[in-house]
């Protein structure tokens, strides 16, 4: 018989290496099922013996920890600029600067420059301990918890790495990945992510880290940084990084002049369209380490590299009209239709035109033929016109007054660049927006019922807001297009079932502008029912941990609508949950509101994850790093040297599982 801390390592070390294998490798070694079972059995060992809790098991990888602000860090190594070039007598005038500062035969590694948030990270014996972002080169934000969910970051490396080291590199958001995530945007009515970059670098400040392990982010690494490291070239260190388990990038090649580096960026200026992530060039290093340290840095970047930025690819076409959409929540957003026209390997009908100020700025009519670019972003920007070609009789372009789909005069807020329609409850687009809105799958994720049918509902006048989905018969419902008995029988046994859901997510679904996930779930546990909350004032709510004065302003205005509080009192009267359980209430209280507290040791009377959830429970929040916004620790048995010396030094009280019982009676 193994020991359980045998049971635990065996189980850690096999689903790292299937991670390694599925996430590093792209090549899967078990099936997703098997892999989830063993997930749960580590998961379970590890809650039943505390004892043997590391921060860098597999199952720290689901999330969970959340950050309110991220903490500033300085980088050992700063993260330095890279000089950009355009031509290939850019490159030729940087090789005859290199010549003249070393001496010997110079060697170049070409690595493709992936579009994507920088960023660096830091391991001790093997193991992760932290991953910040570039920021300002000197200083940036710790976002560790964050990165640990990414399955392509090891936590533990494997062969003979050395004892401490960082290493830098990019966090993408791979294109089928980001347009999954927007396809499920659109479905629940949400605009879609512009370009995978800002999403990627969007996600990496996210507060809930749970949020970021459901984002399908890669960590590429080129670029290994410390003292004493044994590796003499920077394609060596690439191969030394994939062997200790990292993902390194496949296109790097080592070159022996500046004709084979043209060669290497001709050949990926085409081919890179074919590849899973969004490239913007290429960077050129000298690939020797010593020659590297003579060249040294300018004030920004170094000598001894240089990106060469691919032409992001340009046409010209006709402008043929401009639409104007409706969102959810009411923003216009003008899009231009354009006369069909092939970039970058595809046809491009349409182009996004931003907002009343870009038309202006461009001055861009209907009939113009206009320059189309397909850069990072994945709907086309028109750049100008080619007033070249502009025929004598066309008109400026005026921006509408009124909505497209309503006809409700438009608003637009000073400092705001979109124009807004204010019908919000006699708006289609915005109340079909809406609706799949509250049936999405973090709201009320109303099963067998999808935002096309909502869409339909609203169009055939059977529905105006969310809470007459409520009174729906199977009748109204089965002569719709696409539907069957089966098919009607479903929706509303879903509708039913949506009943059930807790209030926390009613709160969501309920679509306050700028009430989130987060958001809802504080409000709930704090109000506890949507009366309570709903006869706050806006100073009440202002006093609530996280909630500032535009959210507060935004649940105030929703709740004094007569429209919404007729919707309310329909929801209640069907039986929604507006107000928490019987079973959620039960132990919970505000006593520890306010406070962040952090947990380290074993215990005797209670396990970890129990304490966990008592602080939680009553309002507090569990944090996993001290800083000096940290309340007090909850210590046990074995508390870390490391940690016992920061709290010291910072002056935050230590207390016993026993005081702290003794806090919540
Ligand atoms: P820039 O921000 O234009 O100065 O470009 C420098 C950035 O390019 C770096 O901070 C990296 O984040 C990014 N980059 C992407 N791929 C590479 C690569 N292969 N080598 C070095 N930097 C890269
Ligand atoms: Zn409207």
């Amino acid at each position: 018989m193994s020991t359980v801390k045998q049971q635990i390592e065996a189980l850690r070390e096999e689903l790292r290496e299937h991670n390694y294998n599925y996430y590093v490798l792209d090549n899967a070694t078990i099936s997703d099922y098997e892999f989830d079972i063993k997930l749960k059995q580590l998961q379970e060992l590890e809650a039943n013996h505390p004892e043997f809790f590391d921060a860098n098991s597999p199952t720290q990888r689901v999330g969970g920890a959340i950050t309110k602000n991220f903490e500033t860090v300085a980088h050992e190594y700063r993260m330095y600029s890279l000089d950009n070039s355009y031509s290939k007598e850019d490159l030729q005038d940087w090789e005859k600067r290199i010549k003249k500062l070393v001496d010997g035969h110079v060697q170049y590694t070409c690595e493709l420059k992936y579009d994507g948030a920088s960023i660096s990270l830091t391991y001790e014996n093997g193991l992760f301990q932290k991953a910040v972002t570039r920021g300002d080169g000197f200083q940036g934000d710790d976002v560790t918890a964050n990165v640990k969910t990414i399955k392509s970051v090891p936590l533990q490396l494997k062969g003979d790495y050395p004892p401490k080291f960082d290493i830098r590199g990019e966090i993408v958001l791979p294109f089928e990945g980001f347009n999954k995530m927007n396809e499920e945007r659109i479905e629940i009515g949400e605009e879609p992510y512009r370009n995978p970059r800002n999403t990627a670098s969007g996600s990496l400040k996210l507060q809930d880290s749970a949020e970021v392990a459901k984002r399908p982010l890669e960590c590429l690494l080129y670029n290994i940084i410390g003292d004493n490291l044994g590796i003499k070239s920077q394609f060596e260190s690439l191969e030394k990084a994939r062997q200790w388990g990292f993902k390194v990038p496949e296109a790097a090649k080592l070159v022996n002049s500046i004709d084979e580096v043209l060669g290497f960026i001709e050949y990926w200026d085409t081919h890179r369209h074919g590849l899973p992530y969004e490239t913007d060039g290429v960077v050129v290093k000298v690939n020797d380490l010593q020659q590297q340290e003579e060249l040294g840095y300018t004030a920004k970047s170094p000598r001894w590299a240089m990106a060469y930025k691919f032409k992001a690819e340009q046409v010209s076409t006709r402008l043929n009209s401009i639409v104007y959409q409706v969102g959810r929540t009411g923003a216009i957003t003008p899009v231009a239709n354009l006369e069909p026209v092939e970039l970058a390997g595809t046809t491009v009908k349409r182009a996004s035109l931003h907002n009343a100020d870009q038309i202006e700025k461009l001055d861009i009519r209907v009939g113009d033929e206009v320059f189309v670019e397909k850069g990072g972003e994945i709907i086309p920007k028109i750049l100008g016109v080619d007033l070249t070609k502009r025929p004598i009789d066309i008109q400026p372009t005026q921006y509408i007054t009124h909505c497209p789909e309503c006809g409700t005069e438009l608003v637009r807020q000073e400092g705001e660049a979109q124009h807004y329609c204010p019908n919000y409850n006699g708006c289609k687009p915005q109340i079909i927006g809406r609706i799949q809105h509250y049936i999405s799958r973090k709201a009320m994720d109303i099963e067998g019922l999808g935002g096309e049918t909502v869409a339909l509902l609203v169009n055939e006048g059977l529905i105006y807001n969310y809470s007459d989905l409520y009174e729906l018969t199977k009748e109204q419902v089965i002569p719709l297009e696409r539907m069957a008995e089966k098919s009607a029988e479903n929706l509303i046994q879903g509708i039913e079932q949506s009943k059930n859901i807790p209030f926390e997510r009613v709160l969501y679904a309920l679509g306050i502008r700028y009430v989130g996930e987060t958001v809802a779930k504080k409000l709930a546990k704090h109000y506890k029912s949507v009366d309570e909350l709903a006869s706050a004032s806006p100073e009440d709510l202002v006093s609530v941990d996280e909630i500032g004065v535009k959210i507060a302003e935004s649940v105030h205005a929703f709740f004094i609508s007569e429209e919404n509080k007729n919707i309310l009192n329909r929801l209640k009267y069907f039986g929604v949950q507006l107000e928490m359980s019987v079973e959620e209430l039960e132990g919970k209280t505000n006593i520890l509101e306010g406070q962040s507290i952090v947990v380290s040791g074993v215990f005797e009377s209670i396990s970890r994850n129990e304490l966990k959830k008592l602080i939680e429970d009553n309002g507090g929040k569990v944090s996993s790093s001290i800083s000096s916004k940290t309340s007090y620790i909850v210590a046990g048995d074995n508390m870390g040297p490391s940690k016992k010396e920061k709290a010291e030094a910072l002056g935050i009280d230590i207390i016993n599982e026993y005081e702290f019982l003794q806090k919540l009676n």
